[in-house]
């Protein structure tokens, strides 16, 4: 029987990051003034809609990544030239270019084809699977998204693409509660939903394999729009639906 996993609930509306909380109670002395000298919780919250984290018009410069990759091989003491590594660079470059994708696309594409559904009652959909990159560390987060948003103009979204909303924000470099807010955002800005909860539920590479490696620790983190957020009660009452239906077991 597998224990029951540790998790952390931040509810967060304001920015505390998730990948430095390892950082805070242990990390080794020797990288933590690189790494992590600066608070963590002095991130802005909800930078999403800032130019950085836009579509970039220019491709992806894999020729400059896979030169850094192969500076990085050096650096570590490998021999970027030895037979098993040497196309490594270049296979890296690839996949930055594919896990990095979501900076080139606009969620607007995937959420602007609704369809008609007369209809104020709640929709969620909950176990989104996701894979995304730490902006501290560019090691790998992944987990499930669960979504749920009350329609505000009679206009719905197919479950594709409430999929495809959730990779375009994960496939950046990235931290979970910017890319929980960022979701909620673009179903209220998108969709013109009367409200939206989102809840992430992550595992962070960079606290299982470094730092304080805390193999089984999870992160959740909330985010709440709308009425949703005006009505706390309703709020509240949606945050544990979602959340029941988050943990109950699959068929
Ligand atoms: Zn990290």
């Amino acid at each position: 029987m597998i224990a029951p996993r540790p998790t952390l609930y931040l509810n967060n509306h304001h920015g505390h990051t998730s990948c430095c909380e390892g950082c805070e109670d242990g990390e080794d002395a020797s990288t933590s003034g690189s790494e992590c000298g600066s608070p963590c919780t002095s991130h802005p919250s909800g930078t999403g809609t800032s130019e950085a984290n836009g579509p970039f018009a220019k491709p992806v410069d894999q020729e400059r990544i896979a030169r850094a990759v192969r500076e990085i091989l050096f650096a570590i003491g490998e021999d970027p030239d030895r037979e098993g590594i040497v196309d490594t660079p270049k296979r890296v470059a690839k996949a930055y270019a594919e896990i990095f994708r979501g900076l080139r696309e606009d969620v607007s594409t995937h959420l602007a084809r609704t369809f008609e559904q007369a209809s104020d009652e709640l929709i969620t959909v909950t176990n989104i699977n996701f894979f995304s990159t730490c902006e501290h560390h560019l090691l790998p987060f992944h987990g499930q998204a669960h979504l749920a948003y009350v329609p505000g103009n009679g206009r719905v979204v197919g479950l594709s693409k409430l999929a495809r909303t959730v990779e375009v924000f994960a496939r950046r470099p990235q931290l979970q509660e910017r890319l929980t807010d960022q979701i909620a955002d673009a179903l209220v800005e998108h969709l013109d939903a009367a409200g939206a909860v989102v809840m992430v539920e992550g595992e962070h590479m960079c606290m299982k394999m470094r730092g304080v490696r805390s193999h089984d620790a999870r992160m959740t983190t909330f985010a709440r729009r709308g009425i949703f957020r005006t009505d706390e009660r309703r709020g509240a009452e949606t945050v544990q639906l979602v959340r029941d239906l988050a943990s109950r077991p699959r068929c």
